[in-house]
């Protein structure tokens, strides 16, 4: 069997959350009653006239910084011709020529390496509506047209991805991006991501290979099992002599199958032509700067720098990058200085995470903050509070705002560091389990255990596990 490379490269929509549509003033929300949120220019009515929104294009160009793309000061919108139920107008409003972004990349953690992907352009078009199919009949369907004109982003790669798993890990990069710029709720179940998924194969050394595009998937693992199943379609037709025909397939993520849709269409199909209704999109450079400041430090760049610097393994960089509230707080707390990154980062995996999941809270609906959360950290390293005791006083903290002293007083979690009380619990223990006393110098070394648990328990959990112990063995030794 011969040896292929893979090339795959994505052409992602996202829809974007602004208050209304496109080019009209129908408001953008999923979910509501079918044909509520419309009006004669998202239903294509015969001489409605758009207009653009400018949120739209401000977030579009948000996004082109994030990916480190050059932005078009003036781009042009397009009419891609094509007759579907979904499409009152028989066009959708697109960019074709003159995108808004253009020739950027995304970084991005895989495979215990940073892995780059080109992005080729991102372009700006409306969302068509939805065709609901009867339940009770083969030949009745239903059109909703709410969601015509919902602004998309198109962000288009170049081949540059090379396996099905780097695909997910790169939607996974843009679904981050998008939540860290608040453009987009990622819904994926209501379809706010979805992809096409262009794969081919080629021999080493040899140019790229035909490639086939499967359209509309909305999750990253169908994402991720339908280039799987191309990979291998592929290569058996390559290994049987054959040659690799350009398609569009449909991919059926429950069958696990894909089937020709169609063979290729080309642009020309599509008798793009500009759109006479939309004067070109511009924006003044002052602007273009200004939204290039507003992007934050992005989840996927964090992640790197979490795992290559501050040498987080790669779960818990992740836990804590895929929410911006979170990760703002790591920060806070790294550069508070006091602890170590590590520190920091196990105590959110052991503790908030716990408690975030047994709760089903996020972040952002708990009260944490650096002073305190570093104070209670002191109160364990200076060995005034126990392990356990911190636990409690966490929890306690997250949902209350007292200061940490009052905390501990107010749950009686104080350690028990008093030597002659210490002494006190240990000789007690002793004096009433002789024969755990007996199987401990006979060598039955677990003894020590229940010993010693005899003793914790007596201090009702206080005891200074360390001191305790070394004061019981001092005692076992006589
Ligand atoms: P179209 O818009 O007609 O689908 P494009 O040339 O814009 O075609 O490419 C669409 C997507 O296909 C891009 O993401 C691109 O990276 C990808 N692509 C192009 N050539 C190949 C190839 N040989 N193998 C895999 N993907 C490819
Ligand atoms: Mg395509
Ligand atoms: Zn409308």
């Amino acid at each position: 069997m011969a040896e292929y490379l893979t090339a795959i490269g994505l052409e992602t929509h996202a829809e974007l959350s602004t208050d209304t549509k496109i080019f009209c003033n129908c408001k953008n929300r999923f979910g509501a009653p079918p044909n509520t949120n419309v009006c004669p220019v998202c239903m294509g009515l015969p001489g409605a006239l758009p207009t653009i929104n400018s949120t739209a294009v401000e977030y579009a160009v948000r996004m082109g910084h994030a990916l480190n793309c050059k932005i078009n000061l003036v781009s042009r919108f397009d009419r891609k011709n094509y007759l579907y139920p979904d499409l009152p107008k028989a066009y959708q409003i697109s960019q074709s020529n003159v995108p808004i972004c253009v020739d950027g990349w995304v970084d991005f953690w895989y495979n215990d390496q940073v892995r780059r992907v080109r992005i080729e352009r991102i372009h700006m078009e409306e969302d068509a509506g939805k065709l609901i199919h009867s339940e009770s009949s083969d030949i009745i369907t239903y059109v909703d047209l709410n969601r015509c004109g919902v602004p998309l982003i198109e962000i288009v790669t170049k081949p540059d991805i090379r396996s099905p798993g780097e695909a997910a890990a790169y939607l996974k990069t843009i679904r981050s991006i998008l939540t860290y710029l608040d453009i987009c709720d990622c819904r994926m179940q209501e379809g706010s991501i979805r992809s096409d998924v262009n794969v081919s194969l080629n021999r080493p050394g040899e140019p790229l290979g035909v490639r086939c595009e499967m359209k509309n998937i909305n999750s990253f693992s169908a994402v991720t099992r339908a280039a799987e199943y191309e990979i291998k379609r592929q290569q058996e037709i390559l290994d049987a002599g054959g040659i690799i025909q350009q398609q569009t397939r449909r991919w059926d993520d429950v069958k696990g199958i894909s089937s020709v849709m169609r063979t290729k269409e080309n642009a020309d199909d599509y008798r793009y032509f500009p759109e006479p209704d939309i004067p070109p999109v511009e924006i003044s450079q002052r602007r273009c700067d200004e939204l290039k400041k507003s992007v934050p430090e992005l989840g996927n760049i964090k992640l790197i720098r979490y795992i290559s610097e501050y040498c987080l393994n790669e779960k818990d960089a992740h836990y804590i990058c895929d929410d911006p509230k979170l990760a703002a707080f790591f920060d806070e707390c790294v550069q508070s200085g006091r602890y170590s990154p590590q520190v920091y980062s196990r105590r959110i995996m052991s503790e908030l995470a716990k408690y975030l999941n047994a709760n089903e809270k996020s972040f952002e609906d708990i009260r944490l903050d650096v002073k305190r959360f570093n104070e209670l950290l002191g109160e364990v390293e200076k060995g005034n509070i126990s392990n356990s005791a911190f636990k409690k006083a966490f929890e306690f903290m997250i949902e209350n705002d007292d200061n940490v002293k009052t905390i501990i007083n107010d749950l009686g979690l104080l350690q028990l560091t008093d030597e002659s009380e210490l002494e006190r619990i240990a000789e007690l223990v002793i004096k009433q389990n002789p024969k755990s006393v007996d199987d401990y110098k006979k060598g039955k070394t677990n003894a020590l255990g229940y010993i010693m648990g005899q003793c914790m328990k007596c201090s009702k959990g206080k005891a200074d596990p360390v001191r305790m112990k070394e004061i019981v063995l001092s005692h076992l030794a006589k």
